[in-house]
């Protein structure tokens, strides 16, 4: 079995900030942390905290009041940081600045006037954060045929934004949608979705033209991690996202002779490390590692887990931010 390793793959600089400041709150305030929805999509990533002693809450108001909350990488509405604040509970931002920008792009439009299209997935933490920032002046998309049965005029002033972590393919034909029904619709200054799952899908693009079947290492709820297992099924015709190699289904390696194997932005090396060593024990595979594009990415730490670890005499995180690990 021919095995090629795609990079870019696995974390990305938000996740990697949201896990190091996770991982610096427990250092500096111990492990009864709480934490507003998963601190990123991945199932090892959130039962290695839960192991640690962090409670992860679907609502702030069954955190103990005074308590530290750290908001997840994928942002709260303005609403949730309201009911924190009347908790007095004690609040750290780990949201992605990349989601943040989107937030920051939601205001201004709607401060100007204009009816916002997000094109987006329901119910993704997200989009409901990124709407709770001026829900009367944003409608959610998720289809081109919904932007047909959208009732804004070519007059109305609209503008589009979208979720950070899209199918770029499917974006697009939504926003050649918009563009015919709307010719002066505003676009964001730069591309919402993010470097990093353009990166990971570009990957996946380029090196399933050959291949048989596409591994992708990643959560069922993690949005980049099943874009990319679409994208290797059209490319592919079989694509698998499983949390671990354990979890492919018997048969998947029928006929197979060359693999794919990427990782979604919240899925840890770890993971990869095991799936490679799985195939080369039980498949003979041979590993080629091929790199599409090198990422540079870094985020600093919240200002606010310094500003709470002085506060309560404690030693404050060294550097302020850490390199992402590339394609790790
Ligand atoms: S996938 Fe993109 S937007 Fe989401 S945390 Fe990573 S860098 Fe930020």
């Amino acid at each position: 079995m021919q095995v090629t390793l795609a990079n870019p793959r696995g974390f990305c600089a938000g996740v990697n900030m949201a896990i190091e400041c996770l991982d610096e709150a427990i250092r500096i305030f111990g492990s009864g942390i709480y934490v507003y929805h998963e601190i990123v999509h991945n199932r090892h990533v959130v039962d290695r905290f839960t192991d640690q002693g962090v409670t992860f809450v679907d609502h702030v108001e069954e955190v103990p009041e005074g308590s530290i909350l750290l908001f997840s990488a994928h942002g709260v509405s303005p609403e949730i940081r309201q009911v924190a604040a009347g908790r007095r509970l004690q609040t750290i931002d780990a949201t992605c600045p990349l989601v943040t920008k989107v937030h920051m792009e939601a205001l201004r439009f709607a401060r100007d006037g204009y009816h916002i299209v997000l094109i987006g997935h329901e119910g993704h933490d997200e989009v409901v954060g990124t709407m709770g920032e001026a829900p009367s002046s944003i409608t959610l998309v998720e289809t081109p045929e919904e932007v047909d049965a959208l009732p804004f005029s070519p007059d109305q002033q609209i503008a589009f934004l979208t979720q950070t972590t899209l199918s770029v393919d499917e974006a697009q034909a939504i926003i050649g949608r918009l563009e015919q029904r709307y010719p002066d619709i505003a676009s964001p200054p730069k591309e919402d979705i993010c470097y990093a799952t353009t990166n990971r899908q570009d990957a996946v693009r380029q090196l399933a033209e050959t291949a048989d079947v596409v591994i992708v290492l990643g959560s069922q709820n993690s949005s980049n991690s099943l874009r990319l297992a679409e994208l290797g099924n059209e490319q592919t015709g079989r694509a698998y996202l499983v949390d671990s190699v354990s979890e492919l289904p018997e048969g998947w390696d029928e006929g197979v002779q060359h693999v794919i194997v990427t990782a979604g932005a919240s899925a840890p090396e770890d993971v990869v490390a095991d799936c490679l060593q799985h195939l080369k024990t039980h498949h003979n595979a041979t590993i080629n590692e091929v790199t599409i594009s090198e990422e540079h990415v870094h985020f600093p730490l919240p200002r606010e887990l310094r500003h709470l670890a002085a506060s309560r005499g404690q030693t404050p995180p060294e550097t302020g931010w850490k390199p992402a690990s590339g394609g790790a």
